[in-house]
């Protein structure tokens, strides 16, 4: 993508790369990753992401909702015209709102259902479209302490029911979602995976045989502990575990509590750097303000450098005085409150800056690192919202 705007981020094929064959290697090769692309990549750019992931071996892909699939998915054939086998799958995580279950049969999407009503779409609108006799592929969420999606196990039956001779629905996956796999001494994610098993021992003993389990996300693949159980369970009833990490490929691991952080976390590497340059220059005196609200107000002669990134940008404004970058390989304050499309920052303390320097917002330069996790711990946040808070005014940039 051209840009003229100095406001960039930058996508690191390499770490990318490096990062998917990390976990591939912690999942083992009984296990297959479905590589998580929603959220535009979490701010990396999805086609091109995927498009990596695609030709380094990834076939399946977790998207949100049915807009993302089919931007995706055309994307992914764009590739496989060219080099990269056809065959990938687009799993639509979040459920589906009526028209969308119509749009879903022609790109080849999968959906991720759990209410009695997702069911009927699917159903209704796989009779009128011509779909495989084996019957349309549907996964199967169950709420196994998560509390936000997914069927209750109290609810099942009604739901397995729909699968049954004669439907035009296939139940070929059952998923759920672990709400804390990363503290690490709690036996929530055991409790779930509890749930979990006596959930699909009720779905064989209806007779249904879904060939997929899904579960577990970065976090899980990183602790490795959960990840051997679940491996466990999928293997005593011949299923592919199919793991889904999203934050982790993208070079960052959640936050562990509870023990150790887990030592694959540390071989992550960040695949997103986020950079701008001085584009004016000023000095003020001792007294004078800076930015709206004059929140910031010099104690001394002070130099000043614009930079032309905001929080439409996605530069998150409780950074306002707290936040900062990195110009000649050193830290320069932010300078009073962020605005839209502008920031201030202090270049009192870094001689020689001038107009045209290079400003990191995320990265490295020189012996220097700011990480999305140093932005959201200043801005009370996680760096997931850090990441996917990059707006698409923003350009990504493929690099090496
Ligand atoms: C976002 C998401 C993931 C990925 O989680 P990470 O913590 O980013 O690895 C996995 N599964 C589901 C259902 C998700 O919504």
């Amino acid at each position: 993508m051209t840009h003229t705007r100095p406001v960039w981020a930058e996508i690191s094929r390499y770490r990318l790369i490096a990062n998917y064959r990390l976990l591939r290697g912690l999942a083992g090769a009984e296990t297959e990753l479905l590589a998580v692309v929603k959220a535009n990549a979490y701010g990396h750019g999805t086609t091109a992401c995927a498009n990596l992931l695609a030709a380094e071996g990834a076939r399946w892909f977790g998207v949100t909702c049915v807009d993302e699939g089919t931007s995706l998915r055309s994307s992914l054939r764009q590739l496989a015209d060219s080099d990269a086998p056809h065959s990938s799958r687009i799993l639509v995580m979040s459920g589906i709102w009526k028209d969308e279950a119509e749009t879903l049969i022609p790109h080849g999407l999968t959906p991720v259902a759990w209410e009695p009503w997702h069911l009927e779409w699917l159903e209704s609108v796989t009779r009128r479209q011509n779909i495989a006799p084996e019957g349309f592929p549907v996964y199967l969420e169950i709420d196994t302490g998560m509390s936000r999606q997914g069927v209750r196990p109290e609810n099942l039956d009604h739901l397995l029911r729909r699968f049954t001779a004669g439907s035009s629905l296939r139940l070929e996956g059952v998923m759920t979602h672990f709400h804390s796999p990363e503290e690490l001494g709690a036996s929530a994610t055991q409790d779930q995976t509890g749930k979990f098993v006596s959930v699909i021992d009720t779905i064989y003993e209806r007779g249904l045989k879904p060939e997929i389990l899904s579960a577990g996300n970065s976090a899980t693949l990183l602790a490795q502990k959960e990840t051997d159980t679940i491996t466990n369970i999928a293997r005593r009833y011949g299923m592919q575990l199919l793991i889904r990490p999203g934050l982790s490929l993208y070079g960052y691991a959640p936050r562990f509590t509870g023990a150790a952080q887990p030592s694959a976390a540390a071989s992550l590497q960040p695949v997103l750097a986020w950079k701008t340059r001085i584009v004016s220059m000023r000095t003020i005196v001792a007294g004078e303000s800076a930015g709206y609200n004059a929140t910031f107000r010099a104690s001394r002669p002070t130099h000043l450098a614009l930079l032309p990134v905001g929080y439409a940008d996605g530069l998150n404004r409780l950074l306002s005085n707290k936040g900062g970058v990195l110009i000649r390989g050193k830290r320069a304050p932010i300078a009073g409150r962020i605005s839209m499309d502008q920031t201030v920052i202090d270049v009192t303390e870094i001689p020689g800056a001038e107009i045209g320097d290079e400003a990191v917002l995320i990265g490295q330069q020189g012996g220097e690192t700011i990480t999305a996790y140093d932005l959201a711990d200043l801005a009370g946040t996680i760096p997931y919202e850090t990441l996917c808070g990059i707006s698409a005014r923003v350009p990504r940039v493929m690099v090496d």
